[in-house]
């Protein structure tokens, strides 16, 4: 009897406050392994700006395509989401691309992309979040991006995001697709040691067994929004695009993130997505993002500001 009795009673301290490392929080994680990420207090949010845009105090919105395939490509979707309300263009020049094989369309546009991107931003007065996946382009790509976006699997590169962090830029740190929330913010808190605060973090998709779709790989987990912010400070964003990888689902998924308290939403949008370069099953157009934006942006303010 007395066993029985030691057995609920470890086991009920296991659920109230889990001692044992795994990957669920427990408030000695918070104490001890990542101090600055965790909220101070239950109302602690940070807010800050960048290049005009408040995080923490109004939906952020990043649009653009997967890749920035063409200097012609991503002026015209600057001029476009720009127009349309988003706060910051995305595209990536330098691109994690499952295999090494390469056809003329699938090739990656390096330091050329990132010239054109910044082109865009002068052109079109919108800043910049692009991903960086070598350490040796940190400062090509810190000179013209607004935020440094370390993507999925660069998400436990240690050394590399000690390295982002020392730019001392604003950096979004995407989940990997395997991760819990805990080693999530175990990498976060790598970028806030260097005393870089300006955090944000991506929800793009997990792995399981099942996706709904033979194509999709990953299911967006809006339960980690709410999850999240019971623990850390930092903002935190939704990306349907990557998750769905399925453009009749975007628009919903969007919505359902801003709805479960997403601070941001980060989008594919292409003017063309069927010919899109890399992943085109994914984006939407111009559109589909204009009659989107505020939807998005009534949802916020009603649950949300
Ligand atoms: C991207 O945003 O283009 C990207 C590659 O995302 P992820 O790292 O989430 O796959
Ligand atoms: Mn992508």
């Amino acid at each position: 009897k007395s066993l029985i009795i030691s057995v609920l009673v470890a086991s009920k301290n296991f659920i109230m406050d889990n001692k044992f490392p795994g990957k669920d929080i427990s408030s000695e994680d918070l104490k001890s392994k990542f101090p600055l990420v965790a909220k101070k207090n239950n109302n602690h949010r940070s807010t800050f700006e960048v290049a005009g845009a408040k995080f923490g105090e109004e939906l952020i919105t990043f649009a653009g395509p997967n890749m920035v395939e063409s200097k012609e490509l991503i002026l015209d979707v600057a001029k476009n989401v720009k127009e349309i309300g988003a706060n910051f263009l995305r595209g990536g020049a330098f691109k994690p691309l499952t295999f090494p094989y390469r056809n003329y369309k699938y090739t990656e546009t390096r330091e050329k992309g990132i010239k054109w991107l910044s082109e865009a931003k002068d052109k079109y007065n919108i800043p910049i979040i692009t991903e960086v996946m070598e350490e040796k382009f940190i400062p090509l790509v810190a000179e013209v991006a607004d935020i440094i976006q370390i993507g999925s699997r660069n998400m436990q590169n240690y050394p590399f995001l000690t390295a982002c962090a020392k730019t001392q830029k604003p950096i979004m740190l995407k989940r990997h697709y395997g991760s819990s929330l805990r080693d999530w913010l175990g990498a976060a808190e790598y970028i806030l040691f260097e005393g870089n605060e300006k955090v944000i973090l991506c929800e793009r998709g997990v792995s399981v067994p099942h996706t709904h779709r033979s194509t999709s790989r990953f299911l967006l987990d809006l339960q980690v929004v709410p999850a999240a912010k019971e623990v850390t400070h930092l903002p935190i964003v939704a990306d349907p695009s990557h998750a769905t990888f399925w453009r009749p689902w975007v628009r919903s998924m969007s919505l359902a993130g801003v709805a479960a308290g997403a601070d941001g939403i980060m989008l594919e949008v292409h003017p063309d997505p069927e010919n899109a370069a890399v992943d085109p099953l994914q984006p939407i157009n111009y559109e589909e993002f204009r009659k989107l934006y505020p939807e998005m942006q009534n949802i916020y303010k009603k649950f949300w500001s």
